[in-house]
């Protein structure tokens, strides 16, 4: 792919080409070109088309960066990309709308409205794990509110970063949506650059850089980053279900290199030992006797991660913790779902999001306890709790704080357009998805209209201030008819 990359780009993108790209676009979206709703509606009809269109290709890329299966391409990347646009087709008429408010009696006669409008030129900054959901997934909401977007993809899913290269300007008003391939460089030299809205995925580590260049310009952020996902897994629980869905939701999710994939479970004691029984005959299920093998399994995306991973197993007191699993192929980047039972929490499998197919367990006496140990750490982006307990689901809602809670499933919230994705504290700022998404890349301008057919004649408000004045508004201001009365038909003493 570093071919494509250089037959596309053909030169270095530096600060030069940054300053004159956003120059460029700032010029263009003064234009207004991109403010009509004609012009927001033919940039979505492109990306479907595109979807559509190059269905292979984007699973060609994706094979290439992450051996992820074609299944979860489609499931995960192409569907949601093509759902996530198809409804932001369907409402961008209703979002555009100017949304009106009630006027205040001190205005009268006045009209309040909230009017969205784009907010300019806008740099969407991405991550490998689903490079092809986190590039559109922002686009959508960037063009339907109106902006232009400069789109750096991740370097480290290469062949999806050369398909947008090479397919998005196909598709797209290519003078107003951008694609810049690169790494740090790249990614520095357009983080130098005064933009109107930043939205950045990935690791909390970047995110900080990320918002620091932002600070220098006041320019706004969304960081949608990551965090040790817990799950409060209850014994009364359909078992064979409930372990299906966490599975799925953790190595069915680019096996476990998901923002959203369970990092850890929490439960009791006395239950452990069945959930790792169910663990290991669905995974069986799932994957065959030799997972390394299996095609439904994606790759780790690069040796740094591969050795990050092992790592975390290969840590003193750690191997002997492996209940099932643990097989590596380090030629073919491969790591075999891996559940560990009664990991000490100061290990480092427990310190950092793991980001990949390993699936420590922690043992409590009572699943209460489990509120103070989620709670201890930074906030996760999502906390999932399998419990048929209504009284334990609303003390689990009530007490924890995440980006997101969903209960009896993982991973499945995020489907949802009606939903906010997002994190709270370490693990994120803003959110995004369907109207959310829209609302990330407006401004939301506060309109207050006053006519003078009606012009009041309450004279209090200007000076020259006088006592009389002065008790005569906080009158008015306090709610009193006859003091609004006087004030109104020019009444009272100045
Ligand atoms: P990554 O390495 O692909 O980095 C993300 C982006 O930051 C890339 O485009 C990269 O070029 C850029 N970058 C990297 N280092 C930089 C630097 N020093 N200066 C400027 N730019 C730099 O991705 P990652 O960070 O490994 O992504 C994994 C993380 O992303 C995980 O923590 C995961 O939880 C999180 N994530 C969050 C979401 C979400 O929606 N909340 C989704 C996916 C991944």
């Amino acid at each position: 792919m570093d071919g494509i990359k250089a037959e596309i780009t053909g030169e270095v993108f530096d600060g030069k080409k940054a300053e004159a790209m956003v120059k460029d676009l700032t010029a263009s979206f003064k234009a207004g070109k991109t403010k009509p709703y004609e012009w927001r509606v033919s940039q979505l009809e492109g990306i479907v088309r595109m979807i559509m269109e190059r269905e292979t290709k984007i699973m060609e890329a994706l094979q290439s960066d992450l051996a992820k299966p074609n299944m979860e391409v489609y499931l995960h990347e192409i569907s949601l990309s093509k759902a996530a646009c198809m409804f932001a087709l369907k409402e961008l008429k209703n979002w555009m709308q100017p949304e009106k408010v009630p006027s205040l009696i001190a205005t009268f006669s006045s009209t309040a409205q909230i009017i969205p409008e784009p907010l300019g030129i806008v740099l969407v900054i991405s991550a490998w794990n689903y490079p092809f959901a986190l590039i559109t997934d922002p686009l959508i909401g960037a063009v339907a509110a109106g902006n232009a977007v400069v789109l750096k993809p991740s370097e480290v899913a290469p062949s999806t970063a050369a398909f947008f290269a090479k397919f998005l300007p196909q598709y797209v008003d290519s003078s107003f949506i951008k694609v810049v391939e690169g790494a740090v460089p790249e990614t520095t030299a357009l983080l130098d650059q005064k933009w109107d809205k930043i939205f950045y995925t990935g690791s909390g580590k970047v995110g900080r850089i990320v918002m620091a260049a932002a600070a220098k310009h006041l320019t706004p952020v969304a960081l949608e980053l990551g965090g040790k996902c817990p799950v409060v897994f209850d014994s009364d629980v359909n078992l064979k279900v409930a372990v299906k869905r966490m599975a799925v939701g953790k190595w069915g999710c680019n096996n476990g290199q998901a923002c959203i994939a369970p990092d850890y479970i929490i439960t009791t004691k006395s239950f452990a030992p069945k959930l790792v029984d169910a663990l290991k005959s669905t995974l069986e299920e799932f994957y065959g006797e030799d997972p390394l093998e299996s095609a439904d399994l994606s790759r780790i995306v690069s040796f740094s991660h591969f050795k990050r991973l092992t790592e975390l197993l290969d840590e003193e007191n750690i191997p002997e913790k492996i209940v099932y699993g643990g097989e590596r192929d380090e030629k073919h980047l491969k790591i075999a779902p891996t559940v560990l039972l009664d990991v000490p929490c100061d290990s480092l499998i427990m310190k950092d999001e793991i980001f990949g197919p390993l699936l420590p367990i922690i043992t409590v006496e009572k699943l209460e306890d489990s509120f103070e140990l989620i709670n201890s750490r930074p906030k996760p982006l999502v906390a999932y709790l399998f419990s048929k307990n209504k009284k334990l689901e609303e003390e689990f809602v009530q007490n924890v704080s995440a980006g997101g809670i969903l209960i009896n499933d993982a991973a499945l919230h995020f489907t949802n357009p009606h939903l906010p994705f997002g994190g709270v504290g370490d693990s994120g700022i803003g959110a995004y998805h369907g109207k959310f998404s829209f609302d990330a890349f407006s401004h939301k301008k506060a309109v207050l209209s006053r006519g003078y057919a009606t012009e009041m004649r309450i004279r209090a408000r200007y000076p020259p201030y006088t006592y009389h004045k002065q008790i005569l508004l906080r009158r008015i201001i306090d709610g009193s008819f006859i003091a609004l009365f006087l004030g109104l038909f020019g009444l009272h003493r100045d």
